[in-house]
């Protein structure tokens, strides 16, 4: 490693998206002094899941004042687990607070990212070019709609749409409505939705263990003490981290009493089904916890009600009039809601990227999606990935996971600020031996006990964190530049892949 100068420069740094990861970003560039830094935003506005997703229903299940910014809390939350519009309202408010607008370029979908003599330099798709000596992603990992491949799926003549691309022109009240997906979407839906609609059906291919979920709200009093007492207003937020670590970390193991407290709280929820036949096909024929935990208090009492109907006779097609099951049975419909989840990771959402010596991305995750601690790739020098490969996702606070990436990608621009070298990626040989050890680790938890999920991989790997939140700050406590190799001065356009070296860069 280079001995460091005294020379001392400000970086470009260039982020991607403006949701909660990419604001976080900013306010920490800020906090350092650093005004040199752009968000690019591929939409007309910030707040990214909580801008897309506006379903009847939507709430985060991970309790709001833990779903916070720890430097920036809320003693105004109004419910334990607020709605998504309110979420949206706190990211917003967080932004014109640490004054961001200037920052942030929307309708900004950066389409290529070229590293080229130790800089990025991006196109977005609208043709403008920049350039950053520190690219970060934050764009998030559930983002792309999968839109099932279900037959006939363009012929329906009612109103068609994903969760996330709710349509709110369209009327619901008094329609027979179909929702198809049993995920955290569908199941948040179901209640507001068998509200208003006159006959409700839910489209079951895998059923879910639910966990109870009470949501109380905070009085004005609450609120105002809260307001008046930030101490104990960081204690409700440390508690509620603390509790939720515990439950969470713990439980992802295949033992411990984490596990056998969500497997009794699941089980009293679905007993709480009357009717025995509905009660077995909401039954689910693996352990909770193997997929991503679905917690409500709402689903089953809205199941039970007269005007719902859950099916679990598999989809045949969609034609004009409703959902053909494979019995023949016809289902017609004048809406239907696709609750059919998200292409998961952060590869989806990166542009076309290209690292030292023409390599790719799509090159590099040739054999599987994996990153260097959760946020940076070998050969892709200055390149961050907040909530990357391996980060604790699920149910976790992701605002705590992209807090600690975002503490450790300041350790590394404070180090380019003194001068200690231009451009860094972290050495294949130190990448693989840490993702040989998260992927052993990761084989042994409940998310390999013999389910589909989105955590797993097309190799059938879980691609999270298999350890506690706690392991994973001090998995990411430190800087080891001794664990990062310099990046070429130069480097050409392109290089036949055989001549690239296996080590390093
Ligand atoms: P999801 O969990 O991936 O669920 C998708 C659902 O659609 C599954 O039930 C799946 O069935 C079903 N499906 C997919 N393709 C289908 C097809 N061709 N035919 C029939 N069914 C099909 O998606 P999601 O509900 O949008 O949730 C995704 C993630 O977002 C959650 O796991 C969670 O992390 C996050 N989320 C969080 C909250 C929160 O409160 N924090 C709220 C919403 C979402 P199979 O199970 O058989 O694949």
């Amino acid at each position: 490693m280079a001995v460091a100068t005294s020379i001392t420069r400000s970086p470009k740094v260039c982020i991607m998206g403006a949701g909660m990861s990419g604001l976080l970003m900013g306010i920490r560039l800020k906090e350092a002094g650093i005004d040199s830094f752009t968000i690019l935003e591929k939409a007309a506005s910030l707040g990214g899941t909580w801008r897309e997703n506006t379903y009847p229903g939507l709430s985060c299940d991970v309790p709001s004042h833990y779903y916070s910014y720890s430097f920036d809390l809320n003693p105004q939350w109004s419910r334990t687990f607020s709605g998504g519009a309110e979420i949206l309202e706190y990211f917003k408010g967080v932004a014109e607070k640490y004054n961001l607008s200037p920052h942030i370029k929307f309708n900004k979908k950066v389409k290529n990212a070229k590293f080229l003599n130790e800089q990025w330099h991006l196109e977005t798709e609208d043709g403008e070019t920049d350039v950053a000596d520190i690219l970060v992603s934050a764009c998030g990992i559930l983002h792309t709609p999968k839109i099932p491949d279900i037959a006939g799926i363009d012929s329906f003549n009612g109103a068609l749409f994903h969760t996330s691309q709710w349509d709110h022109n369209v009327e619901l009240k008094g329609q027979r409505i179909g929702v198809i997906g049993t995920g955290s979407s569908g199941i948040q839906t179901i209640a507001p939705l068998s509200n208003v609609a006159s006959q409700l059906y839910q489209f079951q291919r895998t059923a879910q263990w639910i966990m109870p979920l009470p949501n109380p709200g905070y009085s004005r009093i609450h609120q105002q003490i809260l307001q008046r007492l930030p101490l104990l207003n960081r204690l409700y937020h440390h508690g509620f981290r603390i509790g939720f670590e515990l439950l969470s970390g713990g439980a992802i193991k295949k033992a411990g009493w984490q596990r056998k407290l969500v497997n009794r709280a699941c089980l009293y929820n679905l007993n709480s089904v009357k009717d025995p036949a509905l009660r077995e096909k909401l039954r689910p024929n693996y352990q909770a916890l193997c997929k991503r935990l679905v917690m409500s208090n709402e689903y089953y009492p809205a199941i039970q009600k007269e005007n719902v109907a859950l099916v679990t006779d598999p989809i045949d097609c969609i034609t004009a009039e409703g959902v053909r099951l494979k019995t023949g049975e016809l289902i017609e419909l004048d809406v239907i809601v696709l609750a059919t989840g998200f292409y998961p990771g952060v590869d989806k959402q990166l542009p076309h990227m290209e690292g030292v010596n023409g390599m790719t991305i799509e090159e590099a995750w040739s054999n599987g999606v994996d990153s260097y601690r959760s946020l940076a790739l070998p050969r892709f020098p200055n390149f961050f990935m907040l909530l990357g490969p391996y980060c604790p996702i699920g149910n976790f606070s992701v605002i705590s996971v992209a807090e600690t990436q975002t503490d450790y990608i300041m350790k590394f621009i404070a180090e380019y600020m003194k001068g200690s070298f231009k451009a860094m990626s972290p050495k294949v040989e130190i990448t693989n031996q840490l993702n040989d050890q998260l992927k052993a680790a990761a084989r042994t938890t409940v998310w390999t006990s013999g389910c589909q999920s989105w955590y797993l991989d097309r190799n059938g790997d879980p691609i999270s964190w298999p350890w506690s939140g706690r392991q994973f700050r001090q998995h990411l406590k430190e800087l080891r530049l001794e664990e990062f190799d310099f990046a070429p001065a130069t480097s050409t356009e392109t290089e036949e892949p055989s001549k690239r070296s296996a080590v390093g860069l």
